[in-house]
């Protein structure tokens, strides 16, 4: 059985609504045992009201309420009447300054980067708009729903926590006045009774966990046997299952399982039964067995209605609870203390307490209620707010396990209030010192990571499903930890220290369990299985990365807190390492006399990890240390003397080494679970805690050990010691030509190695290693990102590394830095680095990854040759090292060091084979530069008292000692300069040999006795002049050659296009002679007046047209006998000009088409790209697409972003989306012109000629249709008088080739299903009407795109559009001669009845709703049908003058009867023209006519005024349909913008300029027709108001109107709840940009059928308001929306931009974002245009992910 969702109400119980609260409140106050009256009423009363059938009656249960429950309960407290007692309330509060909005979910919400004292401070719109920081720099986001406006907070804000609002209440107020004050004792007593009981019900019955009990005291004498079948909410079932469950289960529709499920989903449970025990149980086990195959079932009860009905209450009660506390602070402290109060049952037994641990177990509506409560109350009161702080932190435990095994997301948990409390500064410290958060936070989080290895680190190998999951919830606690840590301590006490320390005694256990684990060992032989598990300890280091540096910042912030935490950091980094050298043999290391003992170790062959968060916090610290200087002030304190430094190195170095290795290529087999490791090791995200913090300790180690040792063991752990240690090793190791593998990578080896020591020497940037400020660090970082391209703000920050408070530092230094290039109309602005800048880059920096590096070299030599500098990149000047570092400069000038450099020197310089490579060369010439810069320094800031020990250029001029007796580092340099093989890295060593000398002379100078410049020194110099000399001159020549071949380049095209030109010139000749040949009378192209159309029409020779198959390339005339040449064409239902988009074809079988409205509400649109085709190639290439498609659907069951069905495809060229041809005509009234003859007639005359054919031509047919019933009538054939030379039996020879007819009818057949939404039917009577109304509309709309981009009419249409309209028009003038020739006479008929009445047409549209161009098209294409028949020498184009004369007259009218001219007499020029006096007269004219009902006007001027411009559209319309009708050139002047345009369109249109003429001169005839047009009954009754009417000239339709401010939507957007789920939010809330709608997308709530299909509130809505294309924003994604048709869809670029130009599409970075109006204005183009479908086939082309999205759902 259905639960019907609309079951009737059962009739009010009448003793309820005789239920006195004032009387009940009475009673209460007399009562001597309160809570059991009160409970006795509830007991009595509330299953009354609740829950009285299978639906929720809601509004009723409320009002019921009200009256019976809540009523007394206000009586109650107030004393009184409470509609005077709560006003009275409100106004003796001194309410709170604290504003404490709880938001919505997607509201706005806004921080402040300046002053905000972390990122979790928050405002709400309202706040923040009256604040100082809405000039500040901030930040914009959509809540997620919870947590609340902190306006008011000053813990919160570092300046202006008071918005203007919240302002006022502060000076009023004293900060601890207690509110109970302002209340009376008898208030406080009665407030504290009922609120004690109703809390107390309220708890007690929410967290009431038995199914089929009451509590003590509700018990019913007697219980009835009605239950619910209750559905709770869980994260594992999916909506789909839980609606085929529900079907099955309790036997419902579709329809009706979703809104279960929709409910449920939003409240966390909802009955889906009511009945008998047993009738409920049985749904129950029939959910269960269904729903638990693969996973645990959903959780169903069966639930006794009175306990429901209870509960319904106990939560209606916590939210009047809320209510009643508004109106009073200290009704507000009450209520918290009413709830913090303990219990009978001593610790944890306050009622806050209760609720609190029983979280996890209610459902998803309960708990918002009361975490609503809670915000209300207890966090907005400062007192209690501290007091349930304590309370919440010393359930910590219990509330973050309970998390964790709940399923309910984070935002339902009570755990997630965490956030409110720990991220208050005194809150925190308060909990920190006095519960000791910290350890509980830490100790928590661990004791849920349970799985160690046998050393106790963290093992995540065989994490199980279950297992993971929890541990993404376990994650939530690092946060906690994030906010307690986020404000720092300005000021320490005792207590704090210690507590602090005993944190971080906790924390090195958690990071102890991390130290080596996921350790892994090379591979060799097989590839590795499995890819082993390693994401889980990276997402904690990941998580954990802030934390670790937020310790640090702490520990820096007080010495004696540093020094304790760097002697438990290193005690526990000696624990870990505590079996370092265990059984292994040590080995002895012996380089250049040095020689140091070491472990033995190979990265390659044991075991090695990448965490090693220990080691690297103790670098942190020992940085700190440095920078502190407490290293100096406090030595004694330090345990400086168990510092092993050659354990300190270890583990980072072999981690290094590891990642060399990798790079080498030795660890392949060991897959990609490596490769990411090494990623993320570099990656920002983490480098900041691993691989920076790694280098830090090799810094740390050099400077505390001699070099010497530190590279032999570097050495060694390279596995590269043999190669250096011995003797001509490298020579060996060449000739030998072993492994040619190997070579390359102990090549590779080398390479990283030197690097590791540049890095190690070069990277100081960081506060304490090398004497800088905090921003050089940024700076640098900036400059190094900027040297490889000029970046976006956003790509800038992604490079970028975030502190807690997701800051980069960016802003304060960039412009010292960059330029700022604004963006143009695409793309996005972008930073450049400054010239000044590039000294500063650094080749070998640090954070460049390969790719990076190379990119960044490419673009700095590129940079220098475009400067005509020489290309060599030099290592930058850098700062000098702090103290405790300064030693390590000394690795430069090692023995070591320097026997490392010689070696690769000396076998750069025998360059024999592989054995060597330019990168370590490179790199070595690098480290060379280095030392040199390094030594100038030192001797250009010498001063007396020290002496340099620098001493590099005297070291590398020394030749080798014997034995090996090599020649110096600087003989060397020498001889590789001049080397052929190394042209590359010339000038890098002409830039060594330079600074050596440079230093040489500083060394001179600064020596007693300057020595003279040496001959050699001079060679030198001047070799090298006559070396740059002889290289500039190359340059030179390479300048010319390369100018020579772009001149040659740009003569080409100039020549391709002069050639173009003279054929194209030759052709124009060609045509102009032949044309000139032919002799006529009329006037021809060269006169002056150009004439559009009539007798007077300019004759025109059309030129021959020959064109080319873009399929074939064969070439073709365009001849009426020849065969069809035809344009890809995309014709589409438009509204894009409607008036009415709510009108809708209701049945398109039987809609009449033949009179289009004046408010265009549904339009038929021809578009093409322009690319011509055969029609036959056309048609064997649709063919084989189809085939493609059908076969292709049918294997991969794929869309294509074509509908082949539809008859779509693409442009075979430009894969424009298409689903038609339209043929190529000759133009087509020159086959029916025939001669003209002399005396043409009048308009008075041709009309009623005209009507005489016509009434002939109806007789004739009613005779066929009489005469196929039955014979007679014949009497009526025998009075009619056949009209002068008409001929009705006469039928025409169609004059068109069989091909080209086969596309006339192609093209009009799809016109007419497109335009119409039917089967295509070819014979039907509509077809013709169709294809005339798609050249009426196409017209229109260029004609509108025209106007509003001020273009003249002519000439500034892409060749496209000028193509496609010249071929739309032709067609549509030629279609008859394939349709059927009675249909478009009776057509015409029609057409003209409606201006020219006659008896036959009744019931026509009156004039008022005709449009006058679709009129005039559909006439003057249809006439020829009659004027085929008609041999008495009337000429057809005096037929289009008449008929165009005539239909001007009624537009005339038109816009007289409908304007709504105002006589302000402003700008009134009293002119009295004759146009003026003309119209005054035709207005009398019709104001008699209208038996007055027309208001009378007396001025003229305004009068004429709103002709011309109601006009003009028409005018200018007529003008383009009559241009590419008969071919005449438009006249110069209408191809520019210039004064006179109305003139000008007149004569070209043969029209009088004083268009009033028009009547008077066919007056007679006119006035008649002026009066039957205003007698018709709808005009009457427009005029007298009755009906609307559409005005002239008609206005453009532009999309709406968007804010400045984007968090104007947003709020907007927030402010919007769906139409269908009652009130509940939109989760995507989503604007119709084309009427400004907003609607509910992507959700089930409002999905509606559309033809049998689901579809979403977008998709549906695009049926209604753009006849299927549709044009959104997605507010919360920031994102426009494209929809065309149920499969097609895209998204496209927002018109929103940042500061900075970019857009933010999913609202990611929440920079505020501003309406960029140029990119508004080329979306609102694009529509338009009618490009919306184009776009989205080139999205969808361009990005086949697009076709499958499912766009009907949105
Ligand atoms: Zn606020
Ligand atoms: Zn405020
Ligand atoms: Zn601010
Ligand atoms: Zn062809
Ligand atoms: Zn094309
Ligand atoms: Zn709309
Ligand atoms: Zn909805």
């Amino acid at each position: 059985m259905a639960a019907d969702l609309e079951a009737e109400v059962p009739a009010i119980d009448k003793s309820l609504l005789e239920c006195s609260a004032e009387e009940v409140a009475a009673k209460w106050l007399q009562a001597t045992d309160l809570p059991k009256e009160v409970y006795q009423h509830l007991t009595y009363y509330v299953p009354r009201i609740y829950c009285k059938g299978p639906n929720p009656a809601p509004q009723r249960e409320d009002m019921l309420a009200q009256h019976v429950l809540l009523g007394p309960m206000e009586w109650y407290l107030c004393g009184e009447d409470p509609a005077f007692g709560f006003p009275k309330l409100e106004q003796a509060n001194k309410p709170s300054h604290l504003c404490g909005r709880v938001f919505k979910v997607g509201e706005p919400t806004y921080s402040c980067r300046d002053c905000a004292v972390d990122p979790t401070c928050v405002l709400c719109m309202e706040c923040f708009l009256g604040s100082i920081h809405k000039e500040h720099r901030y930040r914009m986001t959509t809540s997620g729903g919870g947590g609340f406006c902190d306006c008011g907070d000053t813990e919160a804000w570092k300046e202006g926590p008071y918005c203007k609002k919240h302002d006022l209440n502060t000076s009023q107020t004293a900060e601890e006045e207690d509110p109970l004050v302002h209340l009376s004792e008898d208030m406080i007593a009665r407030a504290y009774n009922i609120f004690s009981i109703m809390f107390q019900y309220a708890v007690d019955i929410l967290t009431w966990e038995k199914e089929n009990e009451l509590p003590p005291g509700l018990e019913m004498v007697e219980k009835s046997d009605t239950y619910y079948c209750m559905l709770f909410n869980d994260e594992v079932h999916t909506y789909e299952q839980v609606i085929y469950t529900l079907q099955k289960a309790v036997n419902c529709t579709q329809k009706e399982a979703i809104f279960f499920a929709t409910t449920v989903d939003r409240d966390g449970r909802r009955s889906v039964r009511y009945g008998d025990f047993q009738y409920c149980d049985q749904a129950k086990s029939v959910i269960v067995r269904n729903t638990s195959r693969q996973t645990k079932p959903l959780k169903v009860q069966v639930m006794h209605s009175c306990i429901v009905a209870h509960q319904s209450f106990g939560l209606k009660l916590l939210t009047w609870l809320g209510n009643v506390i508004g109106y009073s602070d200290g009704l507000r402290r009450i209520l918290c203390q009413v709830g913090l109060q303990e219990g009978p049952d001593g610790e944890n037994s306050s009622l806050v307490d209760k609720l609190m641990l029983s979280d996890s177990k209610l459902w998803k509506g309960a708990r918002s209620v009361y975490h609503q409560l809670f915000m209300s109350s207890l966090l907005m009161d400062l007192k209690y707010k501290k007091l349930f702080a304590i309370r919440f932190a010393r359930n910590y435990e219990r509330l973050q396990s309970d998390y964790v095994k709940d399923d309910h997301d984070r935002e339902f948990s009570i755990a997630d209030l965490s956030v409110q409390i720990f991220t208050v500064p005194s809150l925190a410290r308060m909990l920190i010192t006095e519960e000791n958060l910290m350890t509980t936070i830490i100790k928590t989080f661990m004791d849920h990571l349970r799985h160690r290895d046998i050393q106790g680190r963290f093992q995540f190998e065989r994490y199980t499903a279950l297992q993971a999951f929890k541990f993404r919830r376990v994650q939530s606690l690092i946060s906690d930890l994030k906010y307690v840590l986020i404000s720092k301590p300005a000021d320490w006490s005792d207590d704090l220290r210690q507590k602090f320390l005993e944190g971080f005694d906790a924390f090195l256990e958690l990071l102890k369990c991390m130290q080596g684990m996921d350790p892994i060992t090379r591979q060799v032989g097989q590839h590795i299985e499995m890819e082993p598990e390693w994401e889980a300890a990276f997402t904690l280091q990941m998580k954990l990365t802030l934390v670790i540096s937020m310790m640090q910042d702490w520990c820096a912030l007080d010495e004696k807190v540093l020094i304790e935490a760097y002697k438990k950091c290193l005690s526990v980094l000696m624990h870990c390492h505590s079996g370092f050298a265990d059984g292994e043999q040590p080995i002895m290391l012996n380089m250049c006399g040095h020689s140091v003992e070491t472990i033995r170790y190979c990265v390659s062959q044991e075991r090695v990890s990448i965490h090693l968060p220990v080691s690297r916090l103790l670098a942190g610290l020992h940085v700190l240390l440095s920078k502190s200087e407490v290293a100096y002030k406090f030595p004694e304190l330090l345990p400086l003397s168990e510092l092993s430094p050659p354990m300190l190195i270890e583990h980072p170095l072999r981690c290094l080494v590891l990642c060399a290795q990798v790079h080498a290529g030795m660890w392949r087999r060991n897959g990609f679970s490596l490769v990411n490791q090494i990623y993320y090791y570099h990656n920002v995200k983490c480098r900041r805690e691993m691989f920076d913090k790694d280098i830090v300790m090799l810094q740390t180690g050099v400077s505390m050990m001699d070099p010497n040792h530190f590279l032999m063991i570097m050495l060694s752990r390279f596995e590269l010691y043999q190669i250096f240690s011995t003797p001509d090793y490298g020579k060996r190791f060449s000739t030998e030509n072993t492994n040619k593998d190997v070579v390359q990578q102990n090549n590779t080896l080398i390479e990283e190695m030197l690097c590791l020591i540049i890095m190690i020497v070069g990277e100081r940037f960081s506060p304490g290693i090398g004497q800088v400020s905090p921003t050089d660090e940024i700076k640098r970082e900036i400059i190094h990102q900027l040297s490889i391209r000029p970046m976006a703000h956003s790509e800038l920050v992604k490079a970028l590394r975030e502190d807690e408070n997701r800051e980069t530092g960016m802003e304060s230094v960039i412009e010292e830095v960059a330029c700022f290039k604004k963006p143009g109309l695409t793309g996005r602005g972008l930073y450049e680095l400054k010239p000044e800048c590039t000294k500063d880059f650094n080749l070998y920096f640090y954070h460049f990854s390969r790719a990076e590096q190379s990119k960044a070299e490419e673009a700095q030599r590129k940079l220098k040759r475009q400067n005509r500098e020489d290309t060599a990149l030099p290592p930058p000047v850098l700062p000098p090292f702090c103290p405790l570092f300064a030693s390590l400069i000394n690795i430069l000038q090692c023995d070591v060091m320097l026997c490392i450099m010689g070696t690769i020197l000396q076998w750069a310089v025998e360059h024999n084979g592989y054995a060597w490579s330019e990168s370590m060369l490179q790199r070595v010439l690098h480290l060379i530069g280095m030392a040199l810069q390094e030594e100038k320094q030192h001797l250009e800031n010498l001063n007396e008292e020290n002496i340099v020990t620098f001493t590099y250029t005297q070291k590398i001029s020394r030749p080798g000692e014997a034995p090996s007796s090599s020649p110096s580092i600087l003989a060397m340099l020498e001889t590789l300069q001049n080397a052929p093989h190394l042209e590359v890295h010339k000038d890098m060593i002409r830039w060594i040999l330079k600074t050596f000398n440079t230093i040489k002379k500083l060394r001179e100078s600064s020596s007693t006795s300057p020595v003279a410049e040496t001959e050699e020194n001079i060679m030198e110099e001047s070799s090298r002049d006559k070396d740059k000399a002889e290289r500039k001159r190359k340059a030179e020549i390479a300048r010319l050659r390369r100018e020579k071949i772009m001149a040659q380049m740009s003569e080409m095209q100039r020549h391709f296009i002069d050639e173009n030109k003279e054929l194209f010139q030759q052709t124009l000749e060609e045509l102009d002679t032949s044309s000139s040949k032919v002799p006529d009378n009329s006037p021809t192209v060269s006169d002056t007046k150009l004439t559009a159309l009539g007798p007077e029409q300019t004759r025109v020779t059309e030129k021959r047209q020959v064109v080319t198959c873009i399929l074939c390339q064969e070439e073709e005339e365009v001849k009426v006998d020849s065969r069809a040449m035809v344009l890809a064409t995309f014709v589409q239902r438009s509204t894009v000009l409607s008036k009415n988009r709510n009108k809708i074809i209701q049945d398109p079988e039987k809609y009449d088409p033949l009179f289009m409205h004046p408010d265009l509400s549904c339009g038929t649109h021809t578009g093409s790209c322009g690319h011509i085709m055969h029609a036959h190639c056309w048609q064997r290439y649709f063919d084989a697409v189809q085939a493609k498609e059908q076969r292709r659907q049918q294997r991969l069951r794929v869309h294509t972003s074509y509908d082949v069905e539809n008859g779509e495809f693409l442009c075979p060229l430009c894969e424009c989306l298409s689903n038609t041809v339209i043929p190529l005509l000759p133009p087509p009234r020159a086959l029916f012109n025939r001669l003209d003859f002399a005396g043409q007639p009048h308009l008075t005359h041709w009309i009623r000629t005209v009507s005489q054919q016509i009434r002939t031509f109806c007789l004739l047919q009613d005779e066929e249709s009489a005469s196929s019933n039955c014979c007679g009538n014949s009497e009526k054939m025998d009075q009619l008088q056949l009209p002068e030379g008409f001929r009705p039996d006469f039928q025409p020879k169609n004059p068109y080739s069989e091909s080209i007819r086969e596309m006339l009818t192609t093209f009009a057949t799809a016109t007419y299903k497109v335009g119409l939404k039917v089967h295509p039917n070819e014979e039907d009577p509509r077809v013709p009407i169709m294809c005339w109304g798609s050249c009426a509309y196409t017209i229109q709309t260029i004609e509108r795109i025209l106007a509003d981009e001020d273009k003249p009419l002519f000439g500034h249409l892409p060749c496209r559009q000028d193509d496609c309209l010249t071929s739309l028009t032709r067609f549509a003038a030629a279609h008859w001669t394939v349709a059927s020739l009675s249909a478009v006479q009776g057509h015409f008929c029609t057409l003209l009845a409606s201006l020219v009445p006659n008896e036959k047409h009744g019931n026509l549209p009156c004039i008022l709703d005709i449009d006058m161009l679709h009129l005039l098209v559909s006439l003057v294409l249809s006439f020829p049908a009659i004027h085929c028949q008609d041999f008495s020498g009337v000429s057809l184009a005096t037929g289009d003058l008449h008929l165009f004369h005539l239909v001007t007259m009624a537009h005339i009218v038109q816009i007289l009867l409908t304007s709504s001219t105002e006589e302000n007499g402003m700008d009134q020029e009293n002119t009295n023209s004759e146009e003026e006096l003309a119209v005054l007269a035709l207005h009398k004219f019709l104001c008699q006519c209208t038996g007055s009902a027309l208001k009378e006007i007396s001025s003229g001027w305004h009068l004429w005024r709103s002709i011309k411009a109601g006009i003009m559209p028409f005018l200018r319309c007529s003008a383009m349909f009559f241009h590419y009708l008969n071919g005449v050139p438009a006249p110069p002047e209408i191809k520019v913008n210039g004064a006179n345009q109305f003139e000008h369109l007149c004569s070209y249109l043969s029209l009088p300029s004083n268009l009033i003429c028009l009547f008077q001169e066919n007056n007679k005839i006119m006035n008649t027709l002026v009066e039957s047009w205003c007698s018709n009954s709808e005009v009457k009754r427009y005029l007298e108001g009755k009906r609307p009417a559409i005005s002239y000239a008609r206005d453009s339709n532009k999309l709406i109107d968007l804010p400045d401010d984007y968090s104007c939507l947003i709020n907007q957007a927030s402010n919007f709840s769906c139409p269908k789920s009652g009130g509940d939010k939109s989760r995507a809330p989503t604007l119709c940009l084309v009427c400004g709608t907003m609607l509910c997308s992507q959700s089930y709530c409002c999905q509606t059928e559309l033809d049998g299909e689901d579809v979403g509130a977008c998709t549906a809505h695009t049926y209604l308001c753009g006849s299927g294309v549709g044009i959104f924003l997605r507010v919360r994604e920031c994102q426009v929306l494209f929809l065309a048709g149920k499969t097609k869809g895209c998204f496209y670029a927002p018109p929103y931009l940042d500061d900075y130009g970019e857009t933010d599409q999913g609202l990611r970075r929440g920079n505020p974002l501003h309406l960029c109006k140029e990119r508004f204005k080329k979306i609102q183009k694009l529509w338009q245009q009618h490009s919306i479908t184009e776009e989205i086939g080139h999205a969808q082309e361009a990005n086949q992910t697009l076709v499958g999205i499912d766009w009907q759902h949105l």
